[in-house]
């Protein structure tokens, strides 16, 4: 297997290589890693790039790429082992369409990963998708080139790699729903009328997950369930209505398929993000991983409850633009990832961000992008939009919850 990992540096691209590091130690040469792409993150490039020696490796920007040299410089690594370096979008494209690669795992985080998740799709790529803005904001090109193409788009998010095991070996028309489950994160027990007060130290506070700061911020306000709402939409061809969640604070439960004849399957495994990391990599094949198991001699209990869209008005709005259809999801991703970056900069407060989501997809016409151009164009209409609603509030840190909690309808 050849790799090209979108996102090496983040908390995925970290967890993929001790995947591959652990592969290579039992069956030496398994996976070789051909490209590295990371943002900013130039030490920890650095030394990935000392120990798994790749071909290529690409970072956000020339500045970046400086700072990489002088690491490399550092860690003595002659520069005869250096791999080929280089800065900017298109290398991102070129790393991942490159013919020495088979499988691209695709782990930056927002819609900077989905040019080059795309183009890995239209070259016919193995994909092991974590990134989830790919498919948010662009979901209908997405799927059409991978279905072009008959590839296979390998979820790696542990709620979707669940369904995708759920699913695996039956058929699609004899599926009635499809069910994701949501730890709830930090603040489902916590009352509405204190949400105005959260601080981002509270909110980055995840109780069963350790994510990067965007999705972490996400799971606190549900909105990360919401696009995992229509990402399974477009994954497994469901309608938003064929999708539910519930909440289960323990984590272990990541998906449920229940079936026409009322038998529900369910994917149980413990919360380590190894083990779909693995599955996506050796997919058909499942192979002995490193991760804890469910002790099952244990007495267990498994906790559901419905969600409070009401509560958590971001998941409704995630089933009102995948219902919508068009380019609303994507104003959703772009308009939460600006009003996420407000809140943990402390210029909005924690409510601000679905007040700064819901009036900035007011504010935008959904239309239908026939091009990653023109998803990317939406995209930054809808910051550009977002930004001035976080900028209408002057750096006060709103607390109008209540209009929106009000308008909150049922989910699923
Ligand atoms: P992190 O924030 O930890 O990592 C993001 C990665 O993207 C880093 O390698 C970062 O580089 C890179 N990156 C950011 N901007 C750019 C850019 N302009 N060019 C190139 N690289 C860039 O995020 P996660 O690993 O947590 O998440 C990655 C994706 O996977 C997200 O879409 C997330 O929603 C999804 N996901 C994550 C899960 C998790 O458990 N973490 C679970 C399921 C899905 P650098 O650090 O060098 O700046």
């Amino acid at each position: 297997m050849n790799l090209c990992i979108l996102g090496s540096t983040g908390s995925i691209g970290v967890s993929t290589l001790d995947v591959v590091r652990r592969l290579n130690s039992l069956t030496p040469g398994f996976c070789s890693v051909h490209a590295l792409v990371a943002g900013r993150n130039a030490a920890l490039l650095a030394s990935q790039i000392a120990e798994f020696r790749p071909q290529v490796a690409i970072v956000e920007t020339e500045q970046v790429l400086a700072h990489l040299t002088d690491r490399l410089a550092e860690l003595g690594l002659p520069r005869s082992l250096w791999p080929e370096l280089a800065w900017r979008a298109e290398a991102r494209v070129s790393a991942a369409i490159s013919t020495e690669v088979d499988t691209v795992i695709s782990a930056i985080v927002g819609v900077e990963g989905l040019q080059a998740t795309y183009e890995a799709v239209r070259a016919g790529k193995k994909i092991g998708l974590a990134n989830k803005e790919v498919l948010v904001a662009s979901g209908r090109l997405v799927m059409t080139a991978a279905r072009e193409r008959g590839v296979e788009l390998i979820p790696v998010d542990s709620e979707h790699n669940g369904a995708h095991q759920c699913l695996r070996g039956n058929r699609r028309n004899e599926v009635l729903r499809l069910i994701l489950t949501a730890s709830g994160g930090p603040f489902r027990n916590t009352p509405a009328e204190e949400f105005a007060s959260i601080t981002p130290e509270q909110a980055l506070n995840h109780p069963t997950w350790k994510m990067g700061r965007r999705i972490t911020i996400d799971s606190a306000t549900l909105m990360n369930k919401g696009f995992e709402v229509i990402e399974a939409c477009w994954l497994f061809d469901l309608s938003p209505d064929e999708v539910d969640v519930l909440v289960h604070p323990s984590s272990s439960v990541h998906a449920l398929v229940e079936y026409c004849d009322g038998s529900v399957v369910a994917q149980i495994s413990t919360t380590d993000m190894k083990m779909p990391i693995q599955y996506a990599l050796t997919y058909p094949d499942r192979l002995s991983a490193p991760v804890p198991r469910m002790d099952w001699s244990q007495a267990r209990v498994m906790e559901f409850y419905p969600p409070e869209p009401r509560k958590f008005p971001l998941l409704r709005m995630a089933y009102e633009a995948q219902k919508a259809g068009g380019s609303a999801a994507c104003t959703l991703n772009a308009a939460d990832e600006v009003a996420v970056e407000a809140f943990l900069d402390n210029r909005i407060s924690f409510p601000g961000i679905w007040e700064v989501v819901d009036e900035t997809l007011q504010r935008v016409p959904s239309r239908t992008a026939s091009s990653v151009e023109e998803i990317l164009e939406i995209d930054g209409e809808s910051r550009r939009v977002a930004r001035e609603m976080v900028a209408k509030r002057g750096g006060a840190r709103a607390t109008g919850a209540d209009a929106l909690m009000t308008s909150g309808n049922a989910v699923g």
